[in-house]
């Protein structure tokens, strides 16, 4: 068991790749904290599932590009397990749409629930991690931050990305040497998030992914799982391409 005693907050749990991600903890030995915004019924279907195999689980609702919020789900988690060792910032929305067709509306929502929800989520644990003198920071990103050609018309998710990228070095530059700040920069994967792709689109993007196949969830959960572990004690500050070799010449 990698996680042992650990205690982790997985933020956007409910669905997709961070429900993975707090799956594959709770497995590893974690205590989670299953944070969602709107999908209560995904998020209690999955703390049932963790329940159910043995594993331990809070539920928190919170939006995380609200101070209020954030602040609760750390008051929540602290005041049922008295640490936290592991954040994945994994809560994150895309509009899909190109530039001229999205608003002032979405621009602030993509920023403030990408970055502002990282920068808030981090700057509420960080305090904690480095009384504990040790703790796991882990942003999930996007290749789109690393300026993936296929992504670049979606400005506002681009730009929400690449502040991340940003910020994880900044922090990790700022909380070492307790506490490891990294990214991981998935490619496409299979989740909601993709359903604006249609299998034109699916395909050619296969054609240009070395291993030929989409992402699937548990891909992005392994790595976060190695950044959570003290496999990767002596790596912070990187930004880890989880696209199957998709974009590694950029
Ligand atoms: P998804 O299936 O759409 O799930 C998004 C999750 O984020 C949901 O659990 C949602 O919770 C939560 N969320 C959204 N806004 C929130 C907010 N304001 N506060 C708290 N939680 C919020 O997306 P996904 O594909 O798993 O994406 C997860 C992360 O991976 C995102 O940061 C995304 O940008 C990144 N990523 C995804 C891909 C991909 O191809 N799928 C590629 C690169 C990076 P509720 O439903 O409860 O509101």
């Amino acid at each position: 068991m990698l996680l042992e005693s650990r205690t982790a907050i997985v933020t956007g749990a409910s669905r997709g790749i961070g429900r993975a991600i707090a799956k594959k903890f709770s497995s590893e030995g974690a205590n989670v904290t299953i944070n969602y915004n709107n999908s209560l019924q995904d998020a209690s279907s999955l703390l049932k599932e963790i329940e159910g195999n043995g594993g331990r689980g809070i539920l928190v609702k919170g939006n995380v590009s609200r101070i209020e919020d954030v602040r609760q789900i750390v008051k929540d988690t602290m005041s049922t397990w008295g640490r936290i060792d592991i954040l994945v910032n994994n809560a994150g929305i895309h509009y899909a749409v190109d530039l001229f067709e999205h608003s002032e509306e979405m621009w602030d929502e993509t920023i403030d629930v990408n970055l502002k929800g990282t920068y808030l989520c981090s700057k509420e644990v960080a305090p904690i991690m480095l009384r504990q003198q040790k703790g796991k920071i882990i942003n999930i990103s996007s290749n789109s931050g690393m300026y993936h050609p296929s992504a670049m018309r979606f400005a506002e998710y681009v730009s929400s990305k690449a502040g991340v990228n940003g910020l994880t070095k900044a922090l990790a530059l700022r909380l070492g040497p307790y506490v490891n700040v990294n990214a991981i920069c998935p490619g496409a994967i299979q989740t909601d998030m993709n359903a604006f792709r249609d299998s034109e689109a699916i395909k050619a993007l296969i054609e240009e992914t070395p291993l030929k196949r989409l992402g699937v969830v548990e891909d992005v959960a392994n790595a976060a799982l190695f950044l959570a572990s003290d496999l990767s004690d002596f790596i912070t500050g990187e930004l880890m391409l989880v696209t199957g070799g998709r974009g590694m010449h950029q």
